[in-house]
C-alpha cells in the first residue's frame, strides 16, 4: 500500500523539488485513510503473469492483444491460444514500459491504453489526492517562505537594489510652476545632460551635484523629474533613509550599486531624496556618530569623486535641512550648487493652480486668482491636494464641474478640519456662538482689522467648535510689514471670543476654549515689543527675525537681553493684552443687543457670510471705512 501510494505521488509531481518533498511526505501518507486495496493484489495466481514472461510470450508471438492500464499499473494480456470469453492475464507493469511497448510494436501485437475500469480504486485514489494536495500546497508554501527568509539573511550585503529607475519620467518643466528662479537655474543642468560638448569644448567643468533646498511639498522631486524628462535621460532615485539600514555596510553597497547602474546608463540623472538622512555632519549628533551612516556617506563621496564631470551623470539631492549637512558634501566637485525651492507666492500659487486645473473640469466662474489669494502658505503639494479635494466634493455632490463653493469648502477642510455634524442647541452651542460672534463683531467694528469672511459654528475635526475667518490681508501678511494699528486691532479681535463669553456668561462659566486665542495674543504682543520696537521700551530689535529653531544651529543665543529687560518685556506684553481685552469687552458690552441678535442668527443658520454680517451690523452702527470697502 505504501509503495503504491508513493508511486502515484511520483507520477503526479514532476519537478525535482517536489520529488524531494514527496519522500518527506511519505511517512505521513501512511496514516492517511487509504482506499480499498487495489484489485490486482488479490488476483488468483493463475491469472497473473510476470513482466518477463510477458516479454517472452510477445517474442514467441503468443500474444494477441494487450491493454495497458496506466492508472492501475497493470496490463491485460489476451493470448492467442485462449478462448475469447476467458478473462485476460494480468501483468504488473513497471514504472517505465518502454521495452514492452517496443516489443509490442516490433512484433506487431495489437495494444491499447485504457484507463482503469476499477472505479472503486479511482475513487479511493481521488479521495487520497484530495487529502494530499492541500497538504502539499501547505508544505510548498512553508518551504518557499523559509527559503525566502534565508535568502534575505544571506544576501543582505549583496546587490539588493532599492533604487528606482524610470527610463522616461514624462514630466516636463511645464508641469512645474511657481518656482521660476529654481527652474531657470536648472535649465542649465538640462543642457549639461543634453549637450555636454558645449561646455567641455570651452574647458568648463560640468557640475556634478545640485542640492535642492526647500520645505516638503514644494516640488523638489517633481523638479528633478522634470530635468530628466526635459533632457530625455533615465531617472534614478533613492531616498536617503533607504541607504541607512540595519546592517552595517548595506548603505555603502547600495551607493556602489546605484552608481554602477547609473554609469551603465549614462547620460542620466541620479536623484537622492532626503539626503540629510545620510549626509549629516559626521561624528556629530547626540549619542555619538553612526558608523553605518558614515560609511554610506563616505562611499557617496568616493563615488562622486570617482567619475569625471563629463561622464554625463548629474546628481540632484533634496533636503529641507541644509544646515545639518556635512561640509564635505557641499565642497566644489560635489553638491556645489544649491538651489532654493521655496513655498510659492501668490503669483506662483496661481500658476501651480493653473497646472493642476488642466486635467480637471473647473467651472468658468471659478477665479483661480481668488483661490491663490486665499491660500497663503500653501505649497505646490497642498494646492494639488486642494484641487483634488474640491473635485472629490464636486463628484460627491453630483455636479458637472468644480465651482468656487467646492474650492472654498476644500480650503476650509484642509486648513481647519473636516466638518462634523452640527451640535444640537445647547448651552455649549450658545457659548461657542457667543465666542465666535465676539471675534466676528470685533473684526467688523475695529478700524484697522481685516474684514470678516465668514463665521460658523459647524464643528470640525480636531476639537474645533467653530471659527470666525477674516479676509486674508496679503499685502501685510505676505510682506511681513505689519502696522502697529493692525497688530493692535488683531490682538483685540483675537481676545473678542473670550470677552464675549465673559460678558454674557460671567467669569465662572468661561471655558478653556480660548487658550489658542491667548497664545496667539501673547505671540503678537511679544513681537510688537521685542521685534518691531513698537512700545516705549525702545527702538531696539531685541530678537532677530529668524528665531527659527528648526533651521538654525545657533538657536542657543536667543536671549540677547538682560534678566531685567526680560521682566520689562513680560510686563509690557501683559499690559498690551490687558488693554486690548478691556477694549474688547467694552465693545461687546456696548453692542449687546446686536451680539444677541447675531448669535440667534448664527445658531439658526450655522454660518454667516461676511456680507450678511456687515449688513446687520450696519443697521446698528456706522461701519469703519475698510469694512465698507469690503462690502462694496
Ligand atoms: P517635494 O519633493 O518638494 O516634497 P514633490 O515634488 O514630491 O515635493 O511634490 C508633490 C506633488 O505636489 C507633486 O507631485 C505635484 O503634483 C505637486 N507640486 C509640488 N510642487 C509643485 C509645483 N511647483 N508645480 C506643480 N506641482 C507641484
Ligand atoms: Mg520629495
Ligand atoms: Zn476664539
Amino acid at each position: 500500500m505504501k509503495n503504491y501510494e508513493t508511486k502515484v505521488k511520483h507520477k503526479n509531481l514532476s519537478s525535482p523539488k517536489r520529488l524531494a518533498l514527496t519522500s518527506a511526505l511519505a511517512a505521513s501518507l501512511v496514516m492517511l485513510p487509504l482506499g480499498e486495496t487495489p484489485v490486482f493484489a488479490q488476483k488468483a495466481e493463475r491469472n497473473t503473469l510476470s513482466y518477463g514472461e510477458l516479454i517472452q510470450k510477445i517474442k514467441k508471438d503468443q500474444v494477441q492483444k494487450v491493454e495497458l492500464d496506466e492508472t492501475e499499473q497493470v496490463a491485460k494480456v489476451y493470448l492467442k491460444n485462449k478462448k475469447q470469453d476467458e478473462s485476460p492475464l494480468q501483468v504488473r507493469l513497471l514504472e517505465q514500459n518502454n521495452e514492452l511497448i517496443n516489443q509490442l510494436r516490433d512484433n506487431k501485437v495489437d495494444f491499447a491504453e485504457v484507463s482503469s475500469a476499477n472505479s472503486r480504486a479511482a475513487v479511493s485514489l481521488l479521495i487520497n489526492l484530495m487529502w494530499i494536495l492541500p497538504l502539499v500546497a501547505l508544505m510548498l508554501l512553508f518551504l518557499r517562505r523559509s527559503a525566502n527568509a534565508s535568502n534575505q539573511a544571506m544576501s543582505f550585503g549583496k546587490t539588493r537594489a532599492r533604487f528606482q529607475m524610470e527610463a522616461k519620467t514624462g514630466v516636463k518643466f511645464d508641469d512645474v510652476a511657481g518656482i521660476e528662479e529654481a527652474k531657470e537655474e536648472l535649465q542649465e543642468v538640462v543642457t549639461f545632460l543634453k549637450q555636454p560638448e558645449k561646455f567641455t569644448a570651452v574647458g568648463a567643468r560640468i557640475p556634478k551635484g545640485v542640492l535642492l533646498v526647500g520645505p516638503p511639498g514644494t516640488g523638489k522631486t517633481l523638479l528633478a523629474k522634470a530635468i530628466a524628462g526635459e533632457a530625455g535621460v533615465p531617472f534614478f532615485s533613492i531616498s536617503g533613509s533607504e541607504f541607512v539600514e540595519m546592517f552595517v555596510g548595506v548603505g555603502a553597497s547600495r551607493v556602489r550599486d546605484l552608481f554602477k547602474k547609473a554609469k551603465e546608463n549614462a547620460p542620466c540623472l541620479i536623484f537622492i531624496d532626503e539626503i540629510d538622512a545620510v549626509g549629516r555632519q559626521r561624528g556629530a549628533g547626540i549619542g555619538g556618530g553612526n558608523d553605518e551612516r558614515e560609511q554610506t556617506l563616505n562611499q557617496l563621496l568616493t563615488e562622486m569623486d570617482g567619475f569625471e564631470g563629463n561622464t554625463g551623470i548629474i546628481i540632484i539631492a533634496a533636503t529641507n535641512r541644509p544646515d545639518v549637512l556635512d561640509a564635505a558634501l557641499l565642497r566644489p566637485g560635489r553638491f556645489d550648487r544649491q538651489v532654493i525651492v521655496d513655498a510659492p507666492d501668490r503669483k506662483g500659487r496661481l500658476s501651480i493652480l493653473q497646472v493642476h486645473a488642466r486635467n480637471k473640469k473647473i467651472d468658468p466662474s471659478v477665479s483661480l486668482e481668488v483661490v491663490a489669494r486665499r491660500t497663503p502658505g500653501f505649497t505646490g503639494a497642498d494646492l494639488a491636494n486642494l484641487l483634488n479635494e474640491a473635485a472629490i466634493l464636486t463628484a460627491r455632490r453630483r455636479k458637472e464641474a468644480v465651482t468656487q463653493l467646492e474650492i472654498d469648502d476644500a480650503i476650509d477642510r484642509l486648513t481647519i478640519g473636516l466638518t462634523l455634524n452640527p451640535l444640537l442647541d445647547s448651552k455649549k452651542k450658545r457659548l461657542i456662538a457667543y465666542h465666535e460672534i465676539g471675534h466676528a463683531l470685533l473684526a467688523t467694528l475695529l478700524k484697522h482689522s481685516d474684514p470678516l469672511n465668514k463665521v460658523t459654528i459647524i464643528p470640525r475635526s480636531g476639537g474645533i467648535g467653530g471659527f470666525s475667518q477674516q479676509i486674508y490681508n496679503e499685502e501685510m501678511i505676505d510682506s511681513g510689514l505689519y502696522t502697529r494699528a493692525w497688530l493692535q486691532d488683531n490682538i483685540t479681535m483675537t481676545l473678542g471670543g473670550k470677552a464675549a463669553e465673559v460678558e454674557v456668561f460671567g467669569e465662572p462659566e468661561v471655558t478653556g476654549g480660548a487658550s489658542g486665542d491667548l497664545k496667539a495674543v501673547a505671540n503678537l504682543a511679544r513681537k510688537m515689543v521685542t521685534m518691531y520696537g513698537m512700545t516705549d521700551l525702545g527702538l531696539v530689535a531685541l530678537e532677530g527675525q529668524g528665531s527659527d529653531v528648526f533651521l538654525g544651529r545657533d538657536w542657543m543665543n536667543r536671549s540677547e537681553y538682560s534678566e531685567e529687560m526680560a521682566v520689562k518685556i513680560d510686563r509690557k506684553v501683559r499690559e498690551i493684552a490687558i488693554n486690548s481685552y478691556e477694549e474688547a469687552r467694552r465693545i461687546i458690552r456696548e453692542n449687546r443687543s446686536l451680539v444677541d441678535r447675531l448669535v440667534d442668527l448664527l445658531i439658526e443658520q450655522e454660518t454667516i457670510e461676511g456680507e450678511q454680517f456687515r449688513e446687520i451690523v450696519s443697521e446698528y452702527t456706522q461701519l469703519p471705512e475698510k469694512q465698507l470697502a469690503a462690502s462694496s
